[in-house]
């Protein structure tokens, strides 16, 4: 039997990453009563890789990073080296388990209650009410069910999300790749190819037949990943094999640790009445590079607003304003990231091609522009033209790698 609800929010927010935390804290800000449900006891598995960007738009200091990464170095099949400095700016590094937890407090500071708890189903009282119901801890150290009833709720629990299965059509089939990593302390031994101010990336068939590998600096620590959807790959192996290369095999590993990063944004967020998703839960991940903790801060402000619309209105059209605003800023990069994805990480050939064109001044630049303010970047014509007519070259064989 349901038991009679004593509690009843605004906004339940379940998951407390950066999608969910975001969510929270911007509704909390508002003025409303937000119950921010996290389970708890995993880091997230992360490359922890940010843009600038993200740092102005959501207020995250300095202080936050462990490392600024101040290059780039892309790595072809035939082990061809291409370096791509970051003129005037940096790629911020984060640590998971000290950058979620840091969102979280935020949104606790600025009114969110946060509850630990696993997410386990949508009920509905008489009135049609939403009721969460998780799994917590009780004062026996055993489990209960718990209920809290919630006017909206915003799933950010991640990819492979329970609560969009449950209550979101096609969310069950969302296509992912696996990615893999390994966090090892950081080396002394100067033979190791490590920069701690360099992120590494290996486009070579051998350590990822569809997507890439990498070696991130983390201050004290580094990640060393793999991402692959290609069912029987080892990406274990991959890593192994990545780590004996870079003579980083004797750093001391810390955590091995893997996760699904969804491969394309969901056609619908949400349920048409009183559920929005954000984040990886909404498969918002950009296609080629597997970057997603921007985009799901910037989801969960969405997905604030649009249930922020939806509480003063009642209208639950409001909801789908959380996808149409995102799809409208960042739908033509994540189309391009796609195709370049789908083109050039097919063959070792192509990969050599690719990474070719890396050398490129012009690409080098736009890329970084890109990547670090997250906007095409149109003033400069006769660079995105250049690009364009080399793009074509080595589309088309004409360029010799
Ligand atoms: C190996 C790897 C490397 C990556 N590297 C990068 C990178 O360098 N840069 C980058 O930008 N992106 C990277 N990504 C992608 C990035 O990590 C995600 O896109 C981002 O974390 C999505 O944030 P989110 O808040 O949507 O989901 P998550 O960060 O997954 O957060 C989901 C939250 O929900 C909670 N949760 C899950 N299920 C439940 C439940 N049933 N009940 C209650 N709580 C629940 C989880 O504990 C978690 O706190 C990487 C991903 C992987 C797997």
């Amino acid at each position: 039997m349901t038991p009679a609800p004593q509690e009843t929010y605004d906004v339940v927010v379940v998951g407390g990453g950066p999608a969910g935390a975001t969510a929270a804290e911007h509704l909390a800000k508002a003025g409303r009563s937000v119950l921010l449900l996290d389970r708890a006891g995993r880091i997230k598995p992360c490359g922890g890789a940010i843009p600038p960007r993200l740092m102005r738009d959501f207020d995250v200091p300095d202080s936050v990073l462990v490392a600024h990464a101040t290059s780039a170095r892309m790595i072809a099949p035939s082990a061809r080296q291409v370096d791509m400095p970051i003129e005037g700016g940096f790629v911020g590094m984060v640590d998971r388990e000290t950058f979620d937890e840091w969102l979280r407090e935020r949104a606790a500071r600025a009114g969110a209650e946060r509850r630990t708890g696993l997410f386990e189903r949508i009920e509905r009282d008489a009135d049609g009410v939403a009721m969460v119901c998780y799994r917590r801890l009780d004062a026996a150290g055993g489990e209960e069910l718990s209920r809290v009833r919630a006017r909206s709720v915003v799933g950010a629990d991640g990819a492979r999300s329970q609560l969009a299965r449950q209550t979101i059509k096609g969310a069950e089939r969302m296509p992912c790749v696996f990615a893999y990593h390994e966090i090892i302390r950081s080396p002394a031994n100067l033979e190791a190819d490590f920069d701690a101010r360099r992120c590494d990336v290996f486009y070579q068939g051998r350590l990822s037949p569809d997507f890439y590998a990498w070696i991130f600096p983390h201050g004290e620590t580094a990640s060393i990943g793999v991402g692959s959807a290609r069912k029987g790959f080892s990406l274990r192996g991959a890593v192994k094999a990545l780590r004996a290369s870079t003579s980083l095999q004797d750093c001391e590993t810390l955590r091995t640790e893997g996760a699904p990063i969804p491969l394309k944004p969901l056609k619908r967020w949400d349920n048409g009445r009183d559920i929005v998703l954000a984040g990886d839960a909404a498969g918002v991940v950009a296609p080629a590079s597997g970057e997603g903790i921007y985009y799901a801060m910037t989801g969960g402000r969405h997905a604030a607003d649009a249930v922020e619309v939806f509480l003063k209105t009642g209208s639950p059209r409001a909801l789908a304003n959380a996808r149409r605003t995102f799809m409208r800023t960042h739908g033509t990069v994540f189309w391009v990231l796609g195709i370049m994805q789908h083109f050039w990480y097919r063959s070792d050939k192509r990969r050599e091609r690719f990474v070719t064109m890396c050398a490129d001044p012009d690409v080098q630049r736009l890329t970084w522009q890109a990547y670090m303010n997250k906007e095409l970047v149109r003033a400069d014509p006769l660079a995105h033209a250049r690009i364009f007519f080399k793009d074509m070259g080595h589309l088309l064989g004409l360029s010799s790698p």
